[in-house]
């Protein structure tokens, strides 16, 4: 099957007063249709430079250095903005961690989800409307109808984050790009909105990157997962394969620090020592090598490409012992 998007060799700068920061280096990913990728990794690794790549979103400081972001075989880096707008209404939709920011404080929350359906399927209003009603009752808001007419400050950060989805849904976009959807809420709240994600986006038949710092969750939701660190990707494979046999230290490390249900609960969870990268001060060779217990000689001298190391898995580093 052909890809939906497929990001090649992707390399991202920020003119900064200290100067230049390269955000990404050279990534790599693709999705089919219907696909779910998570891409993991610390704060600061370049998960959502990556995201807002894909959609041109990068500011006035941001620049695509090289490769190539296609999408259904159009190349995003290349088009221009007016057609960026067209693809952002209708076929990539993007949900962010603070649904707060996204929303209108003085609009209804049925005014600002019939909004893109009026604008974009042709619906008169009351049609957009009573469509924006459908649309969070699938999202399992109590009493949805009611709710068209309350303001974003009437709902809690879990149903400010339903109406998200509902307005990322409301285009029947091809993919979905969620952005740390749920961080700021609370472990059960979490749970509930990612399945309802998950499943929505299934029955809509979209793909969805889901991007987290939490490789805990994304076992549940994700077909597949691409983890970054410092602006590449060090390592990509099947959720399941990614758990039962993660390669690379950085991964080893971020699953050896999800807490386990089972665990001692007096036991103290595993950190990975040391600090993320700073992007505009990233060591020679693999980023990764001072945090690393098995760096060696090599690691501390060049890159390590990703390359291919079983079926679908991926992984970048020099090996050891
Ligand atoms: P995360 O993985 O936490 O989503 P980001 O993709 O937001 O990380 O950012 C990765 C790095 O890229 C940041 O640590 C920063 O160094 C750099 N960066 C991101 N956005 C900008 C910007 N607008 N200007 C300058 N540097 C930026
Ligand atoms: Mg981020």
């Amino acid at each position: 099957m052909d890809p939906l998007l497929a990001i090649s060799d992707l390399s991202v700068t920020f003119a900064t007063d200290r100067g230049h920061v390269q955000a990404l280096d050279g990534v790599s990913l693709d999705l089919v249709a219907g696909e779910t990728l998570a891409i993991v990794g610390e704060s600061g690794s370049g998960k959502s430079v990556t995201a807002l790549s894909v959609l041109g979103l990068l500011g006035d400081s941001g620049q695509v250095k090289t490769g190539k972001i296609e999408f259904e075989g159009e190349d995003l880096t290349k088009v221009p903005a007016s057609r960026l707008r067209e693809i952002r209404g209708n076929q990539i939709a993007f949900i962010f961690q603070e649904p707060m920011s996204s929303l209108n404080p003085v609009l209804t929350i049925g005014t600002q989800v019939a909004e893109p359906i009026w604008l974009h399927h042709k619906k008169s209003w009351p049609e957009a409307i009573a469509e924006a009603g459908k649309l969070l009752a699938k999202v399992a808001i109590p009493d949805a109808e009611q709710r068209l007419e309350d303001y974003p400050h009437q709902f809690s950060g879990g149903m400010r984050q339903r109406v998200m989805i509902a307005m990322a849904l409301a285009c029947q976009p091809r993919l979905i790009i969620a952005d740390e959807p749920t961080t700021a809420l609370d472990v059960t709240v979490q749970a509930q909105i990612l399945s309802l994600l998950k499943n929505l986006t299934k029955e809509l038949g979209s793909s969805l990157i889901l991007i987290t710092h939490d490789l805990g969750v994304v076992a549940r939701y994700a077909d597949k997962v691409a983890v970054m660190y410092g602006g590449r990707i060090v390592e990509t494979a099947s959720a399941l394969d990614l758990y039962k046999n993660p390669k690379h230290p950085y991964t080893n490390g971020l699953m050896a620090s999800i807490p386990k249900l089972d665990g001692d609960p007096g036991s103290r969870l595993f950190t990975i020592e040391g600090q993320p990268p700073d992007l505009s001060d990233l060591p020679a060779g693999c980023a990764f090598h001072p945090r690393c217990p098995h760096a060696h000689e090599a690691c501390r001298a060049g890159k390590p490409p990703l390359r291919s190391v079983a079926p679908n898995h991926e992984l970048a580093c020099f090996g050891y012992d």
